[in-house]
């Protein structure tokens, strides 16, 4: 109960708040009446296709570009000339930065210097958990994409910032790297620290993020938790038979919202035949439309991300 309670209190610290973000660049629409906000120990992950609008929230966050209007809060306090939080926020924007001619370890201990680190340990910590060790005496240049990636993440979490904001984090990586970034970030939130990442991939970011905001045209157009959008998928039950006409006026006659499809298979869209097939198997069956095939669709997660979109262009 006490441990509840402290958890719930801790989630309602709000960390990121925006309200009402525009941005035009000339007749293009980057960010629209955008008004999102982010609690303590959340990972927030906002989704949208190449030129929706992410990076240019993101640059905003970080006092790269200036909203046209509306403001910006991180950790409570205005951003404006004045803030004076930018040690607490550790940040990867687009292509990662580096010095070339530097190893990993020259790369990192810029940063340490440039952070006013005091603690050596640091440097070693984020190499171990960006499995960049091996390579801490290679230059940066001859890192591949993925390591360079890997490099950028070290030095947005070298000084352990509460707050991480991270345009596209697993670009570049590969399957297994894209699990350990993954499982870092959700270790980083479990202890506490606040995440926004960007993405155009839905089914990475809905293994990550708690809540997601999808953008399109600069816009906010759906806001919701990972469990809202696995019940938002659309679910079908899809059934092949020796005679589908015939099988199609028995589902009909039963009350079932049915139709044929291009392949020759009827699908069937009313919640209850996802939940019972088994009840629409034994229709089938007692009838005599023997059975070809019978499974459950589930829309996969980039499927719902372009209904939404298209859905929302309309
Ligand atoms: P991507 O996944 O391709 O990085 P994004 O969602 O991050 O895309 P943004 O980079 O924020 O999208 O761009 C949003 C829109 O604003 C795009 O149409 C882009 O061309 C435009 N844009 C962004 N920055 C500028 C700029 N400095 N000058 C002109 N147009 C810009």
């Amino acid at each position: 109960m006490c441990l509840f309670f402290t958890q719930r209190l801790k989630n309602q610290v709000q960390i990121i708040q925006t309200h009402s973000l525009y941005k035009h660049f000339g007749d293009t629409v980057a960010a629209h009446d955008i008004s999102i906000h982010v609690n303590q120990g959340e990972i927030y992950g906002f989704l949208g296709l190449n030129g929706a609008g992410k990076t240019t929230l993101i640059r905003m966050l970080l006092g790269m570009i200036r909203p046209d209007s509306g403001t910006i809060q991180l950790f409570g306090q205005e951003l404006h000339r004045r803030f004076d939080k930018w040690n607490e926020v550790g940040y990867l924007v687009e292509t990662p930065y580096s010095y070339p001619q530097l190893t990993v370890l020259e790369n990192l201990r810029v940063y340490y210097q440039l952070r006013q680190l005091k603690n050596q340990g640091l440097i070693d910590l984020v190499l171990e958990q960006l499995k960049l060790d091996k390579y801490r005496n290679i230059q940066a240049k001859a890192l591949s994409l993925g390591n360079q990636q890997r490099l950028g993440l070290a030095k947005a979490l070298l000084h352990r910032p509460p707050l991480l904001i991270l345009d596209e984090p697993t670009n570049g990586l590969d399957p297994e790297g894209i699990v350990e970034v993954r499982n870092l970030l959700l270790d980083l939130a479990q202890s506490g620290s606040t995440i926004l990442l960007s993405s155009h991939i839905l089914s990475e970011i809905s293994k990550v993020a708690h809540r997601i905001g999808i953008v399109h045209g600069g816009t906010l157009i759906q806001e919701m938790t990972a469990q809202e959008l696995s019940g938002q998928l659309m679910r079908k039950l899809l059934v092949q038979t020796t005679d589908n006409a015939h099988a199609l006026q028995l589902l009909h006659a039963a009350g079932y919202s049915a139709h044929e499809n291009q392949d020759a298979e009827i699908e069937i869209s009313n919640p209850d035949a996802t939940r019972y097939p088994e009840r629409v198997a034994a229709l089938l069956m007692d009838s005599g439309a023997a059975l070809r095939k019978l499974y459950v669709f589930s829309e996969d997660l980039e499927m719902y991300f372009l209904r939404t979109i298209r859905n929302t262009a309309q």
